[in-house]
């Protein structure tokens, strides 16, 4: 299934990592990653430009002896004294509201950017893993999508600049590997949902928790019956750790396999915050997806990788923290 053969496990490459950058820290999973890493006593360098993050996402941790918070755009340079392990890649707009507003910055990140984390885990001699994407695949013609489906992507369409962007990612972290000998992974992330996802993000979930507590109707985009399969983020935080302390090249798919109509979601979310909002239908968004769910075979031979948090769960877990950190009307979270 994968496409750049595996290299043996590096030698003295420590498990957890000794030090570990991450890029994109202050965002949604990046924060989540942070968290994880310094739990299990791995020190972190977290860079980010805070254009679509924010420091509050890890605020909780501004004490914590491990973790370094340096304010960068990893599209002008990526410059980090001493020694480190792992690159985990994780800069980018990744909501659609955020990159069709940001197209250029997108495409910087995806191709500068890239280009800078791989520099940087070349010649620190560190793990560098990819954050890929769902997106790669587009508008999939093939139900799920394994990762040997090469895509159904429109390069001209709105979503362009974020699906070949992460496609160009691919490319060249496989030609750092094949050319440089970096050691490499590549995890395509399928929805993911969890705390610290910012209320107007344009996420169908968020915005549908976001609506439902502030007593709004749920805008359902189309018909609703287009499916999405949504992963809780504490799941897909191990599957990236698991990539990350394996020699796999990937692509590795990570996401939860269980898939849920549009349509579904919005009722669940009606019926997880008690609200009393209706389900109104809008417009599509050109090339929204029909259908999106990962194949997991890969993750679950080569990491022995399966989601644990089923829906229902995740949800409660994400309302609670919706009712505890976002202002209502307001929009904003509070650290
Ligand atoms: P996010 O917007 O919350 O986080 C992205 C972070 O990257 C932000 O903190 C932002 O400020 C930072 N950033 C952007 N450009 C930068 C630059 N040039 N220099 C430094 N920092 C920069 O998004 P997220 O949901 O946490 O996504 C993180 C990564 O995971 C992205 O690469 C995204 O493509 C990928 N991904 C996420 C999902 C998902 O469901 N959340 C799905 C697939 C892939």
């Amino acid at each position: 299934m994968s496409t750049a053969a595996p290299l043996p496990t590096a030698p003295g490459r420590a498990d957890p990592p000794r030090r570990a950058v991450v890029t994109g820290a202050a965002g949604f999973l990046g924060s989540h990653l942070v968290e994880e890493l310094l739990a299990r006593g791995t020190e972190v360098v977290g860079l980010d430009s805070f254009l679509t993050g924010t420091p509050q996402n890890l605020a909780h941790l501004s004490e914590h002896p491990g973790l370094r918070l340096v304010r960068c755009d990893i599209t002008d340079y990526v410059h980090v004294p001493g020694d480190v392990d792992l690159v985990l890649h994780f800069a980018s707009p990744a909501s659609p509201v955020d990159y069709l507003k940001l197209p250029i910055e997108t495409l910087k990140v995806g191709s500068i950017g890239t280009m800078h984390a791989l520099g940087l885990a070349k010649d620190k001699g560190a793990r560098l893993v990819l954050a890929s994407t769902s997106e790669v695949y587009g508008d999939p013609q093939v139900h799920p999508q394994p990762e040997d489906y090469w895509g159904h992507v429109n390069p001209v369409g709105p979503r362009g600049v974020y699906d070949e962007a992460k496609r160009y990612a691919e490319a060249l972290t496989t030609a750092y590997r094949q050319t440089h000998g970096v050691d490499t992974g590549i995890v395509r992330i399928f929805n993911t949902f969890g705390p610290r996802m910012r209320p107007h993000d344009g996420r169908a979930i968020p915005t549908f928790i976001r609506q439902a507590l502030a007593g709004e109707p749920l805008t359902v985009a189309g018909d609703g019956q287009q499916t999405r399969s949504v992963c809780y983020v504490d799941d897909l935080v191990r599957g990236i750790l698991a990539l990350a302390a394996s020699d796999h090249a990937g692509p590795v798919n990570i996401g939860n396999p269980t898939e849920l109509t549009v349509r579904q979601i919005a009722e669940d979310v009606i019926a997880a915050t008690g609200s009393s909002s209706v389900v109104e239908h809008v417009g599509r968004p050109v090339d929204d997806p029909q259908v999106r769910r990962p194949d997991t075979t890969l993750a679950a031979a080569a990491l022995g990788w399966k989601p644990e948090v089923d829906w229902a769960d995740g949800l409660a877990r994400t309302v609670a923290w919706f009712r505890d950190a976002v202002v209502p009307g307001a929009g904003r979270a509070v650290p």
